[in-house]
């Protein structure tokens, strides 16, 4: 047997930049007598990052799902959403706090994102979006949904927590639908410690979102929209100031890992490694394999079980599926036989370790062990001889 990991290996692990200039950065906000409400670091953070993901519009938010929540509301949507039950609970949680139902729509078995052939047949009187996820950092089939959208004249808002930086037909990801919600939580590519963004092209709604996130407050003495507290502080901008510099080294060295696992992973059988589709970009934000029982001789949680005991601990994202929830029970598009697909991946998915610190070797020796457990089924067909 392969000996274990001495440390534990995790799915990933935060990029921090560099601490001396991060403290510099630091002697700037104590000088400036300013830790939050639009700081000179905000400001800055906000112009460099529209700059780096060519943005028309972009706002800052202490975290996504915040960003998420305020851009749903100052869409002013209505009624049901069409959205995907395999996302990150705050997809859909989103819609909760606006009110909003959604609608779960089966998913693509290769992408895992929501299926743009089966969200027609979902759309009703009620329909006011199409709420969809670039999942892993492969984006969705962006052009179909837009051409879906127009048809029947809905918003397209897509949840892009894993796709920072991400192009799509040479566009910049967020090109597609009417606003896309960046995460910048510590564990995503681009991290604020908590942060999130929204991008989107319609001037109108950066006055909105900057007053939705400031408790709706015009000035001093008026209020004129419900909103909230969603304000990214000078901290968190510094933080991401920093962590911008050294983005692109940290999404090469994923590249190079995410080489090393195709080379050794497509030689073993029932594992299949989640792409995206034909031609388009990932963001390197997860690395995810499918394990298919019949052909790896284990299902996807004895897997898991077993790669604990080498010290290695992957993640079942997204187990469970966001449909079984229990407040959702009621809804029709909830009920299991409409989601095969999503049910069947839910359990056969597993998040690798993914990270730039992570070294050539320690992903060799994964693979390795993953092979080592691979079950041969030598057994069986002798016996079936
Ligand atoms: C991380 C994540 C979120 C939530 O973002 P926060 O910044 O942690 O609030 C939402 N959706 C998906 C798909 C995520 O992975």
């Amino acid at each position: 047997m392969i000996t274990p990991f001495e440390s534990p290996i995790f799915v990933t692990r935060p990029v921090f930049p560099d601490l001396a200039d991060y403290t510099a950065q630091l002697t700037e906000i104590w000088d400036s007598k300013q830790l939050t409400n639009n700081g000179l670091q905000h400001k800055r953070l906000e112009g460099e990052l529209a700059e780096y993901l060519a943005a028309t519009h972009l706002k800052l938010f202490s975290n996504g799902t915040l960003a998420l929540l305020l851009g749903l509301k100052a869409l002013g949507l209505k009624g049901e959403v069409i959205t995907t039950p395999f996302t990150f609970p705050a997809t859909v949680q989103c819609l909760d706090w606006n009110q909003l139902t959604p609608v779960f729509c089966d998913i693509d078995p290769v992408t895992l994102n929501i299926d743009a052939d089966k969200i027609e047949s979902l759309i009703s009187e009620q329909t006011s979006a199409i709420l969809a996820v670039h999942v892993f950092g492969n984006p969705c089939e962006v052009e179909k949904i837009e051409k879906i959208a127009d048809k029947h004249h809905l918003r397209v808002i897509y949840d892009g927590a894993h796709v920072f930086g991400t192009e799509v037909m040479g566009k910049p990801i967020h090109h597609y639908g009417d606003m896309t919600m960046y995460s910048f939580h510590a564990t995503k590519l681009f991290n604020t410690v908590e942060g999130g963004a929204l991008a989107f092209k319609e001037d109108h709604l950066a006055q909105k979102l900057d007053l939705l996130k400031n408790f709706g407050l015009l000035d001093a003495e008026q209020v004129v929209l419900s909103g909230l507290n969603a304000k990214m502080n000078e901290l968190q901008a510094a933080m991401g100031r920093e962590v911008l510099k050294v983005v692109d080294v940290e999404r090469e060295k994923r590249h190079e890992l995410k080489k090393i696992y195709e080379a050794h992973l497509n030689a073993i059988p029932g594992l299949r490694i989640v792409t995206s589709l034909e031609g388009a970009a990932s963001s390197y934000q997860y690395f995810v394999i499918e394990v298919d029982q019949d052909q790896y001789g284990r299902t996807r949680d004895e897997l898991f079980d077993a790669l604990a005991d080498y010290n290695v601990f992957p993640r079942k994202y997204f187990y469970p599926l966001c449909s079984d929830f229990s407040w959702y029970s009621r809804l029709e598009s909830a009920q299991p036989e409409k989601l095969p697909v999503a049910r069947k991946s839910v359990q056969q998915v597993l998040s690798m370790p993914f990270y730039g610190e992570l070294s050539r070797e320690a992903v060799e020796k994964i693979c390795g062990i993953l092979k080592e457990l691979h079950v041969e089924k030598k057994e069986v067909l002798n016996y079936r001889k």
